[in-house]
């Protein structure tokens, strides 16, 4: 990657629950890697976790990754959405159905932006398990989300972590991206 005042800090989480979610999930952090601009710096175990909204529907996995990359909040957003396209997601009536790939966009650097349809940090980030737990694997635990007055490790104790629990095969996904991590962010 070229000039480094290019170079942005993103976190997106990861989560599937149809269409062999695992491998779904595999497929989107090399997909995230080769993002125009980007390098997956880190990926978290994967979680496997009950769903939110209609409990009609399979568990999810879940991860979060560390991203470096040059793409705007907008452009990563687009790009994140692509991949979900390509991944076979419809777009669906109700929130929270079930989906092959969902992708958000956690935290671009410490920016809050707040547009109608791009919310930085993710507004429900806070409150949920299945992303603070895979977060703080891989983001330290005083972590300050911007606009939080708790840091991460407290956030993560007052939630309710029930219904999350690691992969046993986690640690192939740590593994696969760590040497990009010795790069400077
Ligand atoms: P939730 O956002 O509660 O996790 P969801 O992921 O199921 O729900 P989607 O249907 O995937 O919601 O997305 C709905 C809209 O959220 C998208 O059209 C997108 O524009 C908007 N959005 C706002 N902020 C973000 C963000 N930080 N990351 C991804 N999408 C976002
Ligand atoms: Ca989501
Ligand atoms: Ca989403």
């Amino acid at each position: 990657m070229g000039a480094e005042e290019a170079a942005h800090l993103a976190y997106v989480a990861l989560g599937a629950n149809l269409a062999g979610p695992e491998e779904q999930v595999r497929r989107a952090l090399v997909e995230l890697d080769q993002l125009p601009g980007s390098r997956l710096l880190r990926a978290s175990p994967l979680y496997l976790t009950k769903p939110l909204g209609a409990a009609d529907q399979p568990d999810y996995v879940n991860a979060v990754v560390r991203l470096k990359t040059r793409l705007s909040p907008r452009d990563l957003l687009l790009a994140l959405q692509a991949i979900e396209q390509a991944h076979g997601r419809v777009r669906e009536e109700g929130r929270w159905g079930p989906r092959p790939l969902d992708l958000d966009l956690l935290l671009y650097d410490r920016d809050c932006i707040e547009e109608p349809d791009l919310r930085v940090p993710h507004s429900e980030m806070s409150r949920r398990a299945f992303v603070l737990a895979p977060l703080a694997d891989i983001a330290p635990g005083d972590f300050i989300i911007p606009g939080q007055d708790r840091c991460l490790a407290d956030l993560l104790a007052a939630c309710p972590r029930d219904g999350i629990q690691r992969l046993a095969s986690a640690r192939a996904c740590e593994g696969a991206f760590s040497l990009a991590e010795s790069q400077p962010a």
